[in-house]
């Protein structure tokens, strides 16, 4: 469609951030206009229609979209967010960054069973949603399949992460 088309336009690419070499993408122009929002959340859940109960948002990106994929999908939604936010994890997951390690968690509150679709703004080398499907795992969901606005092919991240479905390449 062409709200797709320039939803992709709209796309920020700063270059040498947040280190020499390396092109940093911005979707936050994506969220601020609605006919593009609508169109990529859309884009995003179109493969994925009826087989999920929740959709996961990983934090911060992710939760703004997943917030908007609640409002037309009819499903309720889990964060899932980065170490040391959540007083009380019900599971924590660690994983390799380039320099160094990060850790995500969740709150107990997900239904034993649940199917959970996983979303977040941008694919790199698929940590951060590998993970992810480790602490759905955990939590005693299954995940359906994983979606993001953009995914950074030449980065492999699908080796990681297993199969992401994305509108968007680079
Ligand atoms: P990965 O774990 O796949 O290497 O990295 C994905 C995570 O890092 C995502 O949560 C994503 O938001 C963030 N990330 C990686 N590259 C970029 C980028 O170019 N721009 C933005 N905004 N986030 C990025």
């Amino acid at each position: 469609s062409r709200a797709l088309t320039r939803a992709e336009s709209l796309i920020a690419e700063t270059p040498d951030y947040p280190e020499p070499g390396v092109l940093f993408r911005d979707i936050s122009p994506v969220l601020v206009d609605a006919a593009a929002l609508g169109a990529v959340t859309e884009a995003m859940i179109a493969p994925f229609a009826g087989t999920f109960d929740v959709v996961a948002g990983i934090e911060a990106r992710g939760f703004l979209l997943a917030g908007t994929i609640v409002a037309t999908a009819g499903v309720g939604t889990l964060p899932i967010r980065k170490a040391g936010k959540l007083p009380n994890p019900a599971a924590s997951i660690e994983y390799h960054l380039e320099y160094g390690s990060a850790a995500i968690e969740a709150p107990g509150v997900l239904p034993s069973g649940a199917r959970v679709l996983l979303v977040d703004d941008i694919l790199a080398t698929g940590g951060t949603l590998g993970a992810s499907r480790k602490l759905i795992a955990e939590l005693g969901g299954e995940v359906v399949g994983a979606s993001v606005v953009l995914a950074l092919d030449e980065l492999g991240g699908e080796r990681v992460a297993g199969p992401v479905h994305s509108p968007f390449h680079a």
